[in-house]
Order: structure tokens, then sequence, then C-alpha cells
């Protein structure tokens, strides 16, 4: 199948492309890497009459330290997430994720602004920036705004955003020194979606109690999902095999999995357990 016919626009301010959006009256799509945007308008999923291209745009782009906060560009690809100084000193769960996310060629292109975006809840980047406590920066017709992540993932493929709003940069709060991070998923074959994942980012005092640890899951609803109940058993505790046990029973309240013909829900929450089991104890054998 073929795309629908569509006017192509190659926006060079934050500010014309938020208006060229305005002026498509609800007809328009941005387009970053278009590793998701290409193939939906190809399978004519999606048929906008207006493209409105942000490569162009050079605020979009750069990783850098700013007001003591990590700020990465929308437009940073996949493979510089992988590679980019900064982002494996600062925020090294990223880094851990990025091999992850699809394969080389796609991560050639797609960016990380395109993937928060989109906000895939199998997608690795959404449920990384939960577990890093980072915020997302957002422009539109009323400037600039910022939502934690926490907050940002709303439903499947929903976000804080509002329609013609764009992604601006991740803004990531530097992992402290100390920090011990573990990340990983159960796929069927490296470069698919994932059926169960999560990433960790924590810190251990000089005794090997947890002082501090976010747990986050993807491809287990519609959203990223934090696991409070899995991060409240283990805060304070040493992380022994007590420990770890607590925290996987706490996983059956913090997930809801969503059921399908591939993965049925109970499969899911076993993945999740078992996996979140085996990313306690790396945490633990890094301390
Ligand atoms: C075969 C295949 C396998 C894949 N596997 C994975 C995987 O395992 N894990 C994973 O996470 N992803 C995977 N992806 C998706 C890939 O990561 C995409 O790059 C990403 O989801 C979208 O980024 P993009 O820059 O290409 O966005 P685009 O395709 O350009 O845009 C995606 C959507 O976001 C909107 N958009 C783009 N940029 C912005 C912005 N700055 N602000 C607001 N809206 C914006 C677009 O309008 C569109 O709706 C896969 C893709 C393919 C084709």
């Amino acid at each position: 199948m073929k795309a629908r016919a569509f006017t192509y626009v190659r926006a060079r301010s934050l500010e014309e492309a938020v208006t060229r959006f305005g002026e498509a009256d609800g007809e328009a799509s941005y387009i970053s890497g278009g590793q998701s945007l290409v193939p939906a308008l190809a399978l004519r999923l999606q048929a906008p009459a207006v493209i409105i291209d942000l490569a162009g745009i050079a605020t979009l782009r750069g990783v850098m330290l700013e007001d003591g906060a990590l700020r990465i560009g929308a437009l940073t690809r996949h493979a510089d997430v992988l590679t980019h100084p900064l982002i494996g000193a600062h925020a090294p769960l990223l880094r851990e994720a990025a091999p992850h996310v699809a394969h080389p060629a796609i991560r050639n292109r797609g960016t990380i602004g395109g993937n928060i975006a989109l906000a895939d809840p199998a997608s690795e980047f959404p449920a990384m920036l939960l577990a890093i406590d980072a915020r997302v920066e957002i422009f539109g017709p009323a400037g600039f705004r910022q939502v934690p992540a926490d907050d940002y993932f709303l439903d499947l493929y929903q976000t804080a955003a509002e329609p013609g709003e764009i992604v601006t940069a991740i803004l990531v709060p530097p992992a402290p020194p100390g920090t011990v991070i573990a990340m990983d998923e159960l796929a069927r074959r490296r470069g698919d979606y994932a059926m169960v994942g999560a990433g960790l980012q924590g810190r251990f005092s000089t005794d090997r109690t947890v002082e501090a640890l976010r747990i986050a899951f993807f491809s287990v609803g519609a959203t990223p999902v934090r696991a409070k109940g899995a991060e409240t058993a283990v805060i304070g505790n040493a992380l022994d095999a007590v420990a770890i046990a607590k925290a996987q029973r706490a996983l059956d309240d913090d997930l809801d999995p969503m059921d399908d013909e591939e993965v049925p829900a109970a499969m899911r929450r076993h993945l999740a357990r078992v996996l979140l089991g085996r990313l306690l104890q790396r945490m633990r054998d890094k301390t």
C-alpha cells in the first residue's frame, strides 16, 4: 500500500512548526526519524494532509549539562544514546536500554523525542524515563513547559502533550556517584518488542542497605508502570533473598498486565516476577 499524498513542510523553528500544525486544522503530523510514522503512513494507519519535518530545527539537537540537569535534545538518535559520553556518565540506564531498541538501522534514524512522543507501551525508553525520574520538555502555542515522566504517560499512545505540542527535550537529574542500574527484557527474538521489560536505578549505603530505588516496567499495560510496591518492599533493607521475594510478591499489586493471544496476562505476571528477581540480584552483585 502507498501513503496518501501529503504536503511536506520542513520547519526551521519550533514556532513555525507549531503555527503550521495549527493551520492544518487537525490534519497534520510531525516527523522526526520516521521509523514509526513512515510505516504507519504506508499502511494508511495514519493519513495526514500535512507532514511537518522537525529535523531541521537546531534547538532540538544536542546533549548538554544545563541548570543541573542533563538535557537530551529530542532529535538525539537512539544510536547516539548508546555512544554519547554525557549520557553514559549521567544517564547510564538510557545507554543500557538503547541496544534493546529495534535494530541498528532503525536506531540510526529513530529519535528519543519521536519515541517518547509516540509512547508505545512496549518501548524501552519511556519506562527508563520513569526509573531515572526524568522530565519531558514540551513546546506548544503557549510556550515551554515541563512534565515529570511520572505524569507524562497517560494511556495507550496518549501523553500529557496536547495535539500540536512538540517534545523538545528530555531532562534528567544526573545519576549521583554510586548509582547502580540494571535493565533487561524478555523477548522472543533479539530486536523484537519485549514480552516484558524493566529498568531499575538505585543507591546502596555502605552496609549494602538499599537507600533509594526506582523500578519501572514496560510491555505490561497501556503505559510504562512504576512498581512502587516492589520499591517499598526493598528500600531500607539489605537486598537479600527474603527482600527480593517480598518485592516479587508486591509486583502482583503493582502490575495489571494486558492479556493477548501471544502472551497471556498470567504469563506476563510470571515473566515480570522472574525478571525483577534477576535484576535485583544483578544490582546486589554490583554492590
Ligand atoms: C521494525 C521496527 C522495530 C522497532 N522496534 C522497537 C523497539 O524494540 N523498541 C522501541 O522502543 N521502538 C522500536 N521501534 C520504533 C522506533 O524506536 C522509532 O524510532 C520510534 O518509536 C519513533 O521515533 P522516530 O524519531 O522515528 O519518530 P517518527 O516515526 O518520526 O514519529 C513517531 C510519532 O511521534 C510524533 N513525533 C515525532 N517527533 C515528535 C516530537 N519531537 N514531538 C512531538 N511529536 C513527535 C510523530 O508525529 C509520530 O506520531 C521499532 C520500529 C520498527 C520499524
